[in-house]
């Protein structure tokens, strides 16, 4: 048998201090691997260090003891990516709170939206410029919105319920974390179904919630495919002329295309904010898949429907002719949504394809 360890040499060895020993061995880490009946004295196995020292590693990395527990049992690579992403969204979300912090300290304006730009390369051909704007509007008291427009991945989600505003950040971030390798269109539709899983199992005591998604990758050979699960939109400008590259999945879009309701009287209609299709609500969605051939001088848009249920394509079309870069394009379509009513939650990535 080999040599066993008093609390005191453990300790020493491990680096974990023994009432923290006593604190896991109650949560059912690291048991001792003997005890002195006579006295109640604990005693380890030196092969149980290498142990200690990981657990010593995620505490440091804020796991929970239960979470320890589970991670221990079954050691995978995708529950370490998982609480990286949590992190990554509890970092984001708390930054976006302190901008909007700043935002609310200057009287008498009202909070910007958020808009940035980025300058992205896509794999072959197609140089891409972008530029992100969300606005909670001027009625809902939180943002259940999300953008994105980082390394090639353009997304915009519409959270809705009690953990909408979870929701869509939970979908986005997961739907970019599961692009790790080759863009196609079947990561991209895996990418979705993973985001609506994770969503699906987060919502647990408040199934509720869920989120709209739409996003954009370019995908190998220059071209674009757009993943479309709910009310959100994809646009394209290209010349004079916008086209409507996503369909809808709601009730009244359904009484559109049936051909029971006009478009306009759709956006009116009592049940205009009911869904078909949205991810987290079940265990499994479909993303319809469309396919973007761009071309050089096309500026695309993603939006949510806090801005084309206040903005008629003519006006959105007339933007995005006039607006000199996606940045100003973004902005101005938000600002405008925001001042027709603002109603919603108002977001928008704009998108300009360039030649290399
Ligand atoms: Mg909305």
């Amino acid at each position: 048998m080999e040599e066993l360890l008093t609390i005191g040499e453990f300790s020493a060895r491990s680096g974990l201090s023994p009432k923290m020993l006593r604190a896991y061995a109650a949560a059912g880490l690291l048991t001792p691997a003997a005890v002195d009946r006579s006295n109640g004295y604990r005693y380890y196995a030196p092969a149980q260090v290498p142990e200690a020292e990981l657990i010593a590693v995620l505490r440091r990395g804020g796991v929970a003891l239960a979470d320890i527990a589970a991670f221990l049992r079954d050691p995978t690579p995708a529950r370490v990516a998982a609480w990286e992403r949590a992190l990554d969204a509890e970092y984001r979300s708390r930054r976006e709170a302190l901008t909007e912090v700043r935002a609310r300290m200057t009287p008498g304006t009202a909070a910007p939206p958020i808009t940035r730009t980025v300058q992205e390369k896509g794999p072959v051909m197609t140089n891409l410029t972008a530029a992100t704007a969300t606005d909670t509007g001027t009625v809902r008291p939180e943002n259940q919105d999300r953008v994105l427009a980082e390394d090639a991945i353009f997304a915009v989600a519409d959270g809705f319920g009690e953990q909408g505003r979870a929701a869509s950040r939970l979908a986005v971030d997961t739907m970019r974390a599961a692009l790790t390798g080759d863009r196609t269109r079947e990561t991209l539709a895996d990418a979705v179904r993973q985001a609506n899983r994770a969503v699906w199992r987060e919502g647990g005591e408040a199934p509720a919630s869920g989120t709209t998604l739409l996003a954009l990758v370019a995908v190998a050979g220059g071209g674009l495919v757009a993943a479309n699960v709910g009310d959100s939109r994809g646009y394209r400008l290209r010349g004079q002329q916008l086209t409507r590259v996503t369909a809808d999945h709601s009730v009244a879009a359904d009484l559109v295309r049936a051909g029971e309701l006009t478009e306009r009287d759709a956006r009116n209609h009592p049940r205009r904010s009911l869904l078909t299709r949205a991810v987290g609500v079940g265990p499994e969605v479909a993303a319809d898949l469309v396919e973007i051939v761009p071309q050089p001088g096309d500026r695309l848009l993603l939006c949510t429907d806090g801005l084309f249920n206040e903005l008629e394509d003519d006006r959105i079309a007339e933007v995005l002719r006039s607006a000199a870069d996606p940045e100003d394009a973004a902005s101005e379509l938000t600002r405008l949504a925001a001042s027709h009513g603002g109603g919603d939650n108002i977001s928008a990535v704009v998108i300009d394809v360039g030649v290399r």
